[in-house]
């Protein structure tokens, strides 16, 4: 069977590299060519951009993404076993990609890319949030990326466009939408993947935003959120006093009320209970 690449279906390169999924590495394969085509372009023109790819597996999105113009893939890969089957990738794009096997959790990418940059995974689950709350929280803004594009088991790809009110809303909604627009671009079944998981996936696209859109310390910012959120079923003025013990004039400065739950409070009066705590 031939396809858009010339390279072996990801059916026979699993095969032929004796890649049998390991469930510790979190990894549930996409083995069609034309869905990694269609969760490549939702990171949009990848034609002048690097690309940032955690834990590549056989190569199914590597392929999605070289095949889609992307200048320069570097993908970091922990499982050694997949060295060979994306070093065959690697020779049918001359110069456009680069594979570092280790930890993501571990490796600096930086030095190895250069701007503009996007990242886009369909990430180990047992990692993913760590990352995506390190992207999201660097020490400088904007970040070294334009946009995410990542795949997230659906519950986690909800927390991050969840808005107040919503049970899904919290510290990961509130650090993402802060200084990024984020949106769910693509929902995939379980069957997508092999082996399937037990729940659906859904694909998050989010794209840093120049400035923040309120102003507030992000340090002091992800105290109060994550104080906030620890205790979400209590009314502020409880979950919080730790903070200051003027809490309760504290919340009301900020336009909050000390009866209400860290699930009612939006972005705005979370970051002016950030600047009033400052
Ligand atoms: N991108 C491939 C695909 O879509 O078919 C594989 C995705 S699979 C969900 C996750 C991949 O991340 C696996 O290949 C796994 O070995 C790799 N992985 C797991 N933990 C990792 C880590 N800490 N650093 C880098 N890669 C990791």
């Amino acid at each position: 069977m031939s396809t858009i690449d010339g390279l072996p279906p990801l059916r026979e390169v699993i095969a032929s590299h004796d890649l049998r999924a390991r469930k510790a590495l979190g990894q549930n394969f996409l083995l069609d060519l034309n869905l990694t085509a269609k969760i490549a372009r939702q990171a949009g023109d990848l034609s002048g951009m690097d690309v940032l790819e955690i834990g590549p597996g056989p190569g199914g999105l590597t392929r999605g993404l070289l095949a889609e113009g992307a200048r320069r893939v570097l993908a970091i890969e922990k499982d050694a076993r997949c060295l060979p089957a994306l070093e065959q990738i690697a020779q049918a794009y001359p110069g456009r990609l680069e594979v570092i096997q280790g930890d993501a959790l571990q490796v600096d990418p930086l030095a190895h890319l250069s701007p503009p940059i996007a990242v886009c995974a369909n990430l180990p689950y047992n990692v993913g949030t760590e990352l995506l709350v390190r992207w999201l929280t660097p020490d400088d803004w904007p970040p070294f990326w334009q946009t995410l594009t990542l795949m997230f088991q659906r519950e986690v790809a909800e927390r991050i466009v969840a808005q107040p009110g919503n049970k899904a809303y919290g510290r990961l909604a509130v650090l993402a939408q802060w200084r990024c627009e984020a949106r769910i671009v693509l929902g995939l079944p379980p069957s997508a993947f092999t082996p399937a998981p037990k729940v659906a996936s859904a694909v998050v696209h989010l794209r840093a935003l120049p400035e923040p859109r309120f102003p507030a310390d992000p340090k002091v910012l992800e105290r109060v959120v994550a104080t906030a959120f620890n205790q979400r079923r209590k009314m502020l003025r409880a979950a919080l006093k730790g903070l200051s013990p003027e809490i309760e004039s504290v919340l009301e400065r900020a336009g909050i009320e000390p009866t209400m739950r860290a699930e009612q409070v939006s972005l705005e009066r979370f970051c002016a209970l950030a600047r009033e705590l400052a």
